[in-house]
């Protein structure tokens, strides 16, 4: 099963990959997790995407190409995955199918710019696994701690108003071309994002249907 999950920032595309973890029985990869680990551990790369990243852009397709065609022939890919913030951009897609092949479904999570303001600055995300809690709508069982493994939550760098402000004018001009690349392949599924976290799964789940 290869499906890649589309949507602006806190639409709940983690949330509903680590669901869809277990429903599918294939790796998740988060590209945003997978760069501020490199981030935090101040790698070559690292050092080299912080202040991309802090200011809400992209960075450069041929780099991020790479990171995700190197992690995906590791072999716990072997039988697909879910992939959250990848492709982002045509050229991505396009090169998603060199290397991979071509994905079973894209799932565009959909969720207004003004319900994404507000869910951002109620955001919580794991500092440790990059599980994402809302203060208000999703609380954690614990005040500051992750359900899943017990890291702090915090609030990301980038969820700060600005950054969630251009991070969204770069949805609306580089994901949403996406949006229209998998529309036009017959692969695209939308979600309306704004139902409730288990009624988006089934929703997903009812549409891709068993394991392929
Ligand atoms: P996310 O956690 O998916 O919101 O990603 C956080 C940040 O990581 C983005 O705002 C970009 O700076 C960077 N990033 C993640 N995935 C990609 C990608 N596929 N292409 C370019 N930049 C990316």
């Amino acid at each position: 099963m290869k499906l890649v999950l589309i949507g602006p920032p806190a639409a709940g595309k983690g949330t509903q990959g680590r669901k869809l973890v277990e429903r599918y029985g294939v790796p998740y990869l988060s590209t945003g997790d997978l760069l501020r680990q490199h981030v935090a551990n101040e790698t070559e790369i690292g050092l080299e995407i912080k202040d991309i990243i802090a200011n809400g852009n992209l960075i450069p397709d041929a780099m991020i190409i790479e990171i995700v065609k190197e992690k995906l022939q590791m072999p716990e890919f072997e039988n697909g995955y879910i992939l959250d913030g990848f492709p982002r951009t045509k050229i991505q897609a396009e090169a998603l199918e060199e290397f991979s092949s071509e994905i079973d479904r894209a799932i565009y999570i959909s969720v207004p710019d003004k319900v994404i303001m507000e869910r951002t600055r109620g955001r919580l995300s794991c500092e440790k696994c990059g599980a994402s809690f809302n203060s208000d709508s999703n609380p954690p069982m614990t005040y500051g701690v992750c359900d899943l493994c017990n890291g702090s939550l915090n609030q990301r760098p980038d969820d700060d108003t600005a950054s969630v402000f251009i991070r969204l004018k770069t949805f609306h001009n580089a994901d949403m071309p996406l949006v229209n690349y998998y529309k036009s392949k017959n692969l695209l599924f939308q979600v309306n994002g704004l139902k409730s976290i288990d009624e988006v799964t089934k929703s997903i789940i009812l549409e891709v249907g068993e394991k392929a």
